[in-house]
């Protein structure tokens, strides 16, 4: 499997600038997120303050990262990651669909505001899951409930109808669903996932479904249940002025670093955390 020097989680403006840089220092750059960058700049309305490109439009920003991306050669690849476990002097990325390996990585993942569900860390691993399609074959004639953030969501709702007996879609946002005849949509508000030793039920503000299994796809994971032993304070991961984490070898930048959340913070520490990697990979290599 190839060894990328670089795994940079997140393709906000963090994400993006930190994969930029890595270019710029001819570092060998994995780019996992989404190739339309982040719902946070396309539906931004009017921009006033990023330097260079006054009242700009969000979605006039996301083309201007994009294109400035393209022509750096900075390739995005349209994965979500699941987990990152540190193996000695390389981490293993599980991602939905596939494995990656990195020598160092930068987290730019954004932060997630909403708060777990009552039972959502309980069951976690225990008919909890954050991936639909990497966990789909384990739910074969069984039903499950997906809790959708964005209408990305929609194709791992198809994806699980093509195992599951039964999926149940709550969409968590207003744009018009267009899933598959074999999806039920429900409009309800999920409130609470009730279990024994596993997953039995979702509870909204409506009714309680009988369930065997609940995926929660949010567009980020919380920094902790990414990466175990992570220094984090509330949705936050803990860094210092270059954007270290406790964990040698991960840095972090952009809204999963702390308030404020701005877009040229996100890329100014996006372009730090990528330096403070390239200072990293070099003592590795000593
Ligand atoms: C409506 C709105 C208007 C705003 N207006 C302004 C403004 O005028 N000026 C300003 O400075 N700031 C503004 N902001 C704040 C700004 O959007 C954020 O500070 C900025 O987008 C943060 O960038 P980021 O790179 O840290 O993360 P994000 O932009 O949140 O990007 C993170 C990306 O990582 C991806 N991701 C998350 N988890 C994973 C995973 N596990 N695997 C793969 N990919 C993952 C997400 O899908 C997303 O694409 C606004 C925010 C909103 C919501």
């Amino acid at each position: 499997m190839e060894r990328y020097d670089i795994a940079i989680i997140g393709t906000g403006p963090g994400g993006l600038e930190a994969a930029i840089t890595a270019k710029v220092r001819n570092k060998n750059v994995l780019l996992l997120g989404s190739k339309t960058s982040s719902l946070k700049v396309e539906k931004a309305h009017e921009i006033l303050n990023y330097l260079g490109l006054p009242n700009i439009k969000g979605s006039d920003l996301q083309k201007a990262f994009l294109s400035h991306a393209e022509s750096m050669g900075v390739e995005i690849t349209d994965d979500r990651v699941i987990a990152i476990y540190p193996l000695g002097d390389y981490f293993g990325i599980q991602a939905r669909d596939g494995m990656y390996e990195a020598s160092s990585i930068i987290l730019a993942t954004g932060v997630v505001m909403s708060k777990p569900y009552p039972g959502e860390n309980e069951f976690l691993g225990k008919g909890v899951s954050y991936c639909a399609t990497c966990d789909a074959a384990l739910y074969k004639d069984k039903v499950t409930a997906i809790i959708g953030s964005s209408p990305k969501e929609e194709e791992e709702a198809n994806f699980m109808s093509e195992y599951a007996s039964k999926v149940l879609y709550f969409p968590l946002y207003k744009e018009e669903t267009s899933t598959n005849d074999k999806v039920e949509v429900i409009h309800e508000t999920p409130k609470e996932i009730l279990g024994d030793t596993i997953v039995h039920t979702l509870r909204t503000d409506q009714n309680d479904y009988t369930v065997d299994g609940v995926f929660v796809l949010r567009e980020a994971v919380s920094p902790g249940q990414l990466l175990s032993g992570l220094e984090t304070s509330g949705p936050h991961v803990v860094v210092d002025i270059n954007m270290t984490t406790n964990i040698p070898g991960v840095f972090a930048c952009g809204d999963i670093a702390g308030t404020p959340y701005q877009y040229i913070k996100a890329a100014g520490q996006g372009n730090i955390a990528t330096l403070s990697a390239v200072n990293y990979l070099t003592t590795l290599k000593k």
